[in-house]
């Protein structure tokens, strides 16, 4: 153990000063931190380039977000993969572009929208290419995820308003074939599996990386970690990639940079989400951004055709399209002005509770009047709502939020509302979009938008392709983390080492 461990003492926000270090413990081309799927992908593509790379994992094993997640990936462009052809579907990539960059929001990243949907079929390829199966087969009705092995699904707001209107809709969800939840798993077995083969991949297990180690210009040059109990000087003559995912089990971070997130109730992600990613990279002037940003979902389908009602707020009033995708619907929940949501629907004899919603009976009522008054909305306020939307869906329109007309049908007795109000039961997960401002290739920007000389990141740690819930489709996070993570590769193999 270097001496230079204990000079000044390090945390993620404090870089260790390269004077400070008198010899290495550990060298290697590459430090790469964290070992879910940004890091697996980074390590493989330097690996290819002929650089040796060491892991570090605070966990006892890889995976992280990604294991636990289902691993849809959001992929299309360039006249389709394998699997849109032969489902039929044409999918142009201008197509992609226009529906990324409205789904990214007024802070969407122009440059990484072009380049992952112009390269999403070569990565669909790779990922082809390493073990991951794609069934040729599309999977039509509305979901949240794929439980059974079909590959293809919408996985946003293709067919909704008002992207419907702007980019031509075409399902880019890729579902690994595999049944049930397992898409993450399988995807990290695989690339754990070709990381386990590469000589010149090490990977070190429980050992945390606690700071980086910088110089006066805040050129980095490695790491300080710590391993049983110890910390260790590890140098990385081309550099340092940071892949160790978002911060929403950092309740401090979540208060200072995205508070409207508590309002939702479950973390979802590992334990490892702490944000430290995020802060080494700032603790030596790089830029974070969209910090406020996340992901809510309201996961209130299937059945599908709980989208037949309406959502209204303590005014008694709708505020979005039914039809969209279930996090569009939580982003615009949380911004309502009140303390209640209600989904208000037909209580008909086939009616079948949402299956992973689990939002509690709020009221039901003959009369819409009766309703109101078991919900405590306004006096005649639902009344107004429900009666318009009735007489305009027996239109086949919805003037107010464009709503399908495959869902438009007129809501009657005897009605049920579920309490869709954040805290009150109803199951609202979340996770953070915000992270390390990054070019295309992961280089890490300071606030002037200069690359800092040494340092890359890619995944939740950085601000990549996700850039609004009001946008979000599923399949963005773990596509950005693996391809991103692969160009970050790429990138630090090709530098000079130091
Ligand atoms: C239940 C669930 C379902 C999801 N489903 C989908 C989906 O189907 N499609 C989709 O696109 N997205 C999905 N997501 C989101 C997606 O999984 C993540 O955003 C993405 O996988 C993040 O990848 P990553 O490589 O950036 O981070 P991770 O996979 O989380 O890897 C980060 C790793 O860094 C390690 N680490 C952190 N700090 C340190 C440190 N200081 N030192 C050493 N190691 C450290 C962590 O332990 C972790 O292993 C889901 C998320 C969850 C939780």
């Amino acid at each position: 153990m270097s001496n230079a461990a204990d000079t000044n003492k390090a945390s993620p926000t404090q870089p260790r000063k390269l004077s400070t270090v008198s010899s290495w413990d550990f060298e290697t081309d590459i430090a790469i931190v964290g070992y879910g799927g940004a890091g697996a992908c980074a390590a493989l593509e330097a690996s290819d380039a002929d650089s040796d790379v060491i892991i570090f994992e605070v966990a006892s094993e890889a995976g992280g977000s990604t294991k636990l997640s289902e691993a849809e990936i959001y992929m299309g462009g360039s006249g389709g993969t394998r699997v849109q052809k032969e489902c039929g579907f044409n999918d142009e990539t201008e197509d992609m572009v226009k529906y990324l960059m409205m789904a990214g929001g007024p802070q969407a990243n122009e440059a990484k929208v072009r380049c992952y949907s112009e390269n999403s079929v070569g990565h669909f390829n790779w990922l082809v290419d390493k073990g991951i199966p794609y069934k040729n087969s599309f999977h039509k009705e509305r979901a949240i995820m794929c439980l059974t092995d079909d590959c293809l699904l919408y996985t946003g707001n293709e067919k909704a308003w008002p992207f419907v209107e702007q980019a031509k809709p075409c399902p880019r969800g890729h579902n690994i074939e595999a049944e049930g939840a397992a898409g993450g798993p399988f995807l990290m077995k695989v690339l754990t599996g070709h990381i386990d083969t590469r000589d010149n991949i090490d990977v070190k297990f429980e050992t945390r990386v606690v700071a980086l180690i910088a110089d006066e210009d805040n050129e980095v040059h490695g790491i300080v970690i710590k391993m049983n109990m110890k910390e260790y000087t590890v140098k990385a003559r081309k550099g340092v990639i940071l892949c160790a995912g978002g911060f929403v089990m950092n309740d401090d971070m979540l208060q200072k940079y995205a508070p409207d997130l508590l309002k939702a109730t479950e973390k979802i992600g590992n334990p490892g989400d702490m944000g430290t990613g995020i802060l080494m990279g700032m603790g030596v002037g790089g830029s974070a951004i969209n910090m406020h940003e996340g992901f809510v979902s309201l996961p209130f389908y299937p059945p599908a055709d709980i989208t037949k009602g309406i959502l209204v707020n303590s005014q008694g009033q709708r505020f979005i399209n039914e039809d969209c995708y279930h996090g569009r619907v939580g982003y615009h929940l949380l911004q309502q002005l009140g303390d209640r949501v209600y989904f208000i629907l037909e209580a008909s004899d086939d009616f079948e509770p949402p299956m992973f919603l689990c939002a509690d009976y709020a009221g039901t009522g003959e009369t819409l009047e009766e309703l109101e008054a078991e919900i405590d909305v306004p006096a005649g306020m639902l009344k107004h709502t429900v009666d318009f939307y009735n007489e305009q869906a027996a239109k086949g329109q919805d003037p107010l939020f464009h709503k399908s007309a495959e869902y438009l049908q007129a809501i009657k007795p005897p009605y049920v509302a579920l309490d869709c109000t954040p805290g009150r039961g109803a199951f609202f997960p979340y996770f953070t979009f915000g992270g390390l401002d990054t070019t295309i290739n992961g280089e890490v920007l300071n606030v002037g938008g200069t690359a800092i000389r040494g340092l890359y990141a890619a995944g939740r740690t950085t601000c990549g392709l996700p850039r609004t819930g009001a946008g979000y489709s599923s399949g963005m996070s773990v596509g950005d983390a693996t391809y991103f993570g692969r160009r970050a590769g790429v990138e630090v193999a090709k530098q000079a080492a130091r």
